[in-house]
């Protein structure tokens, strides 16, 4: 069964890409259906089997021979490891399908800040309206729902405000969003998790030249990998923690 939601994932995935492609673009996401963006051949069954149809055409378009970016493979690979782990970590029910819809958010969130550097509000917002809902189904208190939004929201308020380049008002509406979701006190995992991750990536892209001090780096990514983190391990996080005391 694990292994049975690992290609639902997949297939989900390239339902993601199709997101991030056409949400950017403000290009409607039913209509027309998938078609190579180079020679506008429409494409068959055979061309939209996830990581298959990319590895047989090893990542060009079967028509015009354009290639694919590597994105839409990564994609989709991804998208069926976060689910296989949801499964594993959870088990089937209504934790799986809820936490599956929120790593699906925070991937496209993060691709479309990787690719086109912005936060878009037609997608944070309404996530940002239904988490509440999710949150408490999932199995949080109001309270802990109300104190993750709000400590998530000025934690990053703060280096927004503060930082001349770089944070984006975006990553502040994800702090939010990831902290009514997380809830507290995993939100303080998510958001130390973040800054660890986003140190760590900008040390190495700083010592190894590939930026320069002042070249903005997107933070999605890093806020998104500290809200995976806070939702599966946070509270051996902070039962560990706590035992230093
Ligand atoms: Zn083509």
């Amino acid at each position: 069964m694990l292994l049975l939601y690992s290609v639902l994932g997949l297939a989900f995935g390239s339902f993601l890409n199709v997101l991030i492609d056409r949400l950017p673009r403000d290009q409607s996401i039913a209509y027309p259906a998938s078609h190579c963006p180079s020679c506008k051949t429409p494409l068959a069954v055979f061309d939209l089997v996830p990581v298959l149809s990319y590895l047989l055409l090893r990542g060009r378009c079967r028509y015009c021979r354009v290639s694919i970016p590597l994105r839409i493979l990564l994609v989709e690979l991804s998208t069926g490891v976060l689910f296989g782990s949801l499964w594993w970590f959870l088990g089937p029910g209504t934790k799986l399908i809820l936490s599956s819809a929120y790593f699906s958010i925070l991937l496209v969130i993060t691709v479309i800040d990787l690719e086109h550097r912005r936060i878009l509000n037609k997608i944070i917002y309404p996530a940002i309206l239904v988490s509440p809902f999710a949150a408490i189904v999932y199995g949080a208190s109001a309270k802990d729902i109300f104190l993750g939004g709000l400590i998530g929201f000025l934690l990053m308020l703060l280096p927004y405000i503060l930082s001349g380049v770089g944070l984006g008002a975006g990553d502040v509406k994800l702090a939010a969003f990831i902290g009514i979701f997380s809830g507290y006190p995993a939100i303080l995992v998510a958001m130390f998790g973040a800054a660890v991750f986003g140190g760590v990536a900008a040390g190495f892209l700083l010592l190894t030249h590939l930026r320069g001090r002042k070249d903005p780096v997107p933070y999605a990514p890093f806020l998104a990998l500290g809200g995976v983190v806070a939702l599966i391990w946070s509270e051996q996080l902070i039962s560990w923690y706590l035992g230093f005391y």
